[in-house]
């Protein structure tokens, strides 16, 4: 394995924890910025790129395409990449069997970003929140994606013919368009042979969104709600109030451009509730269908009259917003209106990732973030954060260019007023600790084998790239 090493006595080090966006932008500001510096990106699954590579859909190749740009960060000399090293304790290790405690990595590193995403998920609180068959939107996006940790799960989709989706964003529409779209559109892209197969037998053909808020408070981006509404052979309805689209209601979106034009979006796509405020019974033809349920908030999910502790149904408490419009705007139960029972085998959680703590580093577990000012961690020295880790799980990919950036220059000005103190030798005081881990280590070149094998095989199969989904083999390929 080659490592490249800091030996001159002008370069100093940093580490950045995790190898997703939040990583490789502050990487790539830092490289950019000083010439002395070395940047070393540790990473606890073998290989890189985090959400882009386990959390981007795989009908947006495109946006995945964003890993070149990665590529050429990771190909600069001064930039190391460790894959299969968990930088914390045991109970954060996932997959990875190797473990570097944070402090040891302070010690060895002038600053250390910490830029490890959110690898958890924010739940409900509502009964039958355990039933088979209530799963985290995270799981399916893992298993669709090939995540090590997800390949054995099971949606039973083959049992399934209606599903509910929670939450309103952009998880959301891609687990919905993954559901509804079909197969064959997905067999050229980077979906596991595994997860082909299982949505080759789904029978899921209708898909409900739930929204607790209204239209115009949606998470969702118009890209997105465009091409849901646009899937071939699937009929959509955006189902809200007949006053949803109130002129009070166009009037507060004007004043941002792309809210005023997905709500003119919404506004086509709707169809108005029933006078009793009920869906009027939305017809089923048989076909496919994906439904956009605005206020309506889950309050229990309920077994299957079959028994057992299969899925029967998501109960909804029906929402009314409170005061004047707005994407601010908050909501509160309609006390009058019956909670509604909506039949479904599966429903997927989507209401927003959550980071975990890394051992060593505060973290405030309320709003699941590493507390810090501009990216400088509160109450430490010489410790950073970048990404959903610092800011809280929103944003697009490149959201992280400005996030990293404004890290990455705290980091520049506190090296230049002297606060970094020295550093403890970057790669070299690290390589003896890595050497004594009881798994390999993964440097860039090995990641770069795997892709050119996952390439191959995806090239076999007439797709984009087939994906090594096992950490074994992963290390057996990249280390080969
Ligand atoms: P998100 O955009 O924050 O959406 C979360 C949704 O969950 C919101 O609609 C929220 O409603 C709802 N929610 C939260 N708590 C709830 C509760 N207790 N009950 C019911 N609903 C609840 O999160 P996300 O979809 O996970 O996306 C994360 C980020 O990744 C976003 O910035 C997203 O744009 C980005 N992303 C982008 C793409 C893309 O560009 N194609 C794809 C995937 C993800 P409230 O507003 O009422 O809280």
């Amino acid at each position: 394995m080659a490592r490249r090493l800091t030996t001159s006595a002008n370069r100093w080090s940093v580490a950045v924890v995790g190898s997703g966006p939040a990583a490789f932008y502050a990487a790539d500001h830092l490289l950019r910025h000083d010439a002395d510096v070395h940047v070393d990106i540790f990473e606890q699954l073998p290989l890189p790129f985090g959400l882009v590579r386990y959390g981007v859909a795989p009908d947006h190749q495109d946006v995945k395409n964003v890993t070149e740009r990665f590529a050429q960060i990771a190909a600069e000399p001064r930039c190391g990449f460790f894959g299969n090293v968990c930088v914390g304790d045991a109970a954060g290790a996932g997959a990875s069997s190797n473990l570097l405690p944070l402090p040891e990595l302070r010690r060895a590193y002038s600053a250390v970003v910490l830029a490890c995403g959110a690898g958890a998920d924010r739940e409900l609180g509502v009964p039958g929140e355990a039933l088979r068959g209530v799963r985290a939107a995270r799981e399916f996006v893992n298993w669709y994606n090939g995540h090590p940790d997800a390949v054995s799960h099971d949606f039973g989709l083959a049992d399934c013919e209606a599903a509910a989706v929670v939450g309103m964003g952009n998880v959301a529409i891609d687990c919905a368009r993954v559901l509804l779209c079909g197969v064959d559109a997905l067999r050229k892209t980077d979906v596991p042979e595994y997860a082909l197969a299982a949505l080759a037998e789904s029978k899921v053909r209708r898909v409900t969104l739930l929204g607790r808020r209204g239209p115009l408070q949606a998470a969702f981006t118009i890209k997105e709600l465009r091409e849901l509404s646009k899937l071939e052979g699937v009929a959509m309805a955006l189902r809200a109030p007949a006053d949803a689209f109130s002129p009070a209601v166009i009037e507060s979106a004007k004043g941002d451009r792309a809210r005023r034009r997905i709500v003119e979006l919404m506004q086509k796509l709707h169809v108005p509730d029933a006078a009793d405020g009920s869906d009027g019974g939305a017809a089923d033809d048989g076909g496919r269908r994906v439904d956009v349920r605005f206020l309506r908030s889950p309050v229990g999910f309920a077994p299957s009259a079959a028994g057992g502790d299969a899925l029967g149904a998501v109960e909804l408490q029906r929402m009314r917003l409170v005061g004047e419009p707005s994407v601010a705007q908050r909501v509160e139960a309609d006390g009058d209106a019956p909670v509604e029972a909506l039949g479904c085998g599966l429903a997927l959680r989507s209401v927003g990732y959550r980071s975990e703590a890394v051992a060593g580093a505060p973290f405030d577990d309320q709003r699941a973030v590493v507390p810090n000012e501009h990216g400088r961690v509160s109450g430490e020295e010489a410790l950073y954060v970048s990404g959903w880790l610092k800011r809280g799980p929103s944003g697009v990919i490149l959201t992280n260019v400005n996030d990293a950036a404004e890290t990455a220059a705290a980091l520049l000005a506190d090296r230049a007023a002297g606060l970094l103190g020295g550093g403890g030798g970057g790669g070299e005081a690290i390589a003896p600790l890595l050497a004594a881990q009881p798994a390999p280590v993964v440097d860039f070149g090995g990641w770069l084998k795997v892709d050119a094998e996952e390439r191959a095989r995806g090239a076999k199969l007439g797709k984009v790239r087939e994906k090594v989904t096992d950490v074994d083999e992963m290390l057996r390929v990249a280390c080969g």
